[in-house]
């Protein structure tokens, strides 16, 4: 049977058995009016002209593609070619979809637009973009996270969102979802919780990976106009999963295509430090959807870890989910080390400093590459530039 990628998801909001709204009828109907919002919106040319517009004069778009030649002579096998999301303006994927969630909710006429931020790299994208369309921004970030995230905290601050230290709990990411959650629920008429990744209740999986997909139609045409053919596997990390989803959708029909997804083995898989929501979860609902979890055996989400502060989320976004099952995406791990090791290699042999999240997929890249020929390709979505995590690396490394 061939499936529809393109037809996902259905109008409730579900990938096969996964996604949906599991959520009070209240802020379910507050969630169709986004979709419906949404869905008008996407269609008119004053919209897609001014995102299209933005992608190109603000974020700096299209990122390149870049053949990774000494890189790929150092593992010895196939080629290995960035997508270079690290170039983007605030140095990552997010800004795709930060910047789409802000103008749909000015649009809206929505007077404040609200998120929880753990690393600090939400909060910034979502940020610069309220800055850049006109709209209130307040990020909730738990007081451990500001006491640790130094240059994310002093940014937003100067982009001049609301910044509310969140001191319940153990003070960290889940409790400043508690926290903006609350804020929302306040006035969710007339707020907008935007959400980070491919996760949360329909339509945030549809409407961020819509938003995110510009990353692989701008990835297929240009490796296609230059390499004459597609790549023979593309790659990405995967947290909650939208900058994977993004590569993916636009390949997705191309059964040639191999498609592997990275998820953070942590200290290994047989240890609970990590967070390898596909490779080591089971099924069930968290924050408003239904996906693979990591949760204990009465379905609270369990405290996951990762090197990188990006993908530590106990879920995962819910059309991967699918794609897993459907065996069109394979879903791998590499650990803190493997990670570690590629983020210096990549570093020293072509001068890219990588974001610890995406030297995740640089890791496997390179493993793989060693079993390929040296005339196949893979391409690797390189989601952020790791000058947030050079001190952090320099003194786990004594360098
Ligand atoms: C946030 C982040 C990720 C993880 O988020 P996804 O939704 O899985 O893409 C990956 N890379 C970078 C650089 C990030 O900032």
């Amino acid at each position: 049977m061939k499936i529809d990628f393109n037809a996902m998801p259905d109008k409730e909001g579900y990938f096969g058995e996964y996604g949906g709204q599991i959520i009070p009828p209240e802020l379910k109907s507050i969630m169709d009016d986004i979709d419906r919002a949404y869905e008008e919106v996407r269609q008119t040319p004053a919209f897609k002209e001014e995102l299209a517009s933005l992608y190109a004069d603000y974020v700096g778009r299209p990122s390149p593609v870049f053949h990774a030649r000494r890189l790929s002579d150092q593992v010895g096998g196939a080629q290995i070619f960035l997508k270079r999301e690290d170039l983007n303006h605030t140095g990552a994927h997010k800004i795709n979809h930060c910047l789409g969630e802000a103008l749909l909710a000015k649009h809206m006429g929505k007077t404040k637009v609200l998120a929880e931020t753990g690393a600090g790299q939400h909060g910034v994208a979502l940020a610069t973009a309220c800055s850049l369309v006109g709209i209130e921004c307040e990020i909730h970030m738990g007081e451990i996270d500001i006491a640790k995230e130094h240059p994310n905290v002093t940014k937003m601050k100067i982009l001049g969102c609301k910044l509310v230290p969140v001191s319940r709990g153990t003070r960290t990411l889940k409790d400043a979802v508690d926290s903006a959650f609350e804020e929302y629920l306040k006035d969710p008429q007339n707020f907008f919780y935007a959400i980070g990744s491919v996760v949360g209740p329909h339509p945030f999986p549809k409407m961020v990976r819509d938003f995110q997909s510009i990353v692989g139609r701008e990835a297929r045409a240009q490796f296609q106009e230059k390499q004459g053919k597609l790549p023979d596997v593309i790659m990405a990390c995967v947290g909650g999963g939208s900058n994977a989803i993004g590569l993916f959708t636009e390949f997705l029909a191309d059964e040639d295509v191999r498609i592997i997804g990275v998820e953070p083995a942590g200290k290994g898989l047989d240890t609970p430090d990590h967070a390898a929501t596909l490779t080591k979860g089971s099924k069930g609902a968290i924050h408003g959807f239904k996906c693979y979890n990591l949760q204990d055996n009465e379905g609270n989400p369990l405290a996951v870890y990762s090197i990188a502060s990006g993908l530590d989320y106990p879920g995962v976004g819910p059309q991967h989910c699918y794609l897993k099952d459907l065996e069109r995406v394979e879903y791998v791990t590499a650990d803190d080390q493997e990670c570690l090791e590629a983020f210096i290699n990549l570093s020293r042999t072509e001068g890219i400093i990588p974001a610890l999240e995406s030297a995740h997929a640089v890791a496997y890249a390179c493993k793989l590459a060693k079993d390929m020929s040296a005339d196949q390709s893979i391409l690797v979505n390189l989601s952020g530039r790791g000058d947030k995590d050079a001190d952090f690396v320099a003194e786990k490394l004594k360098l």
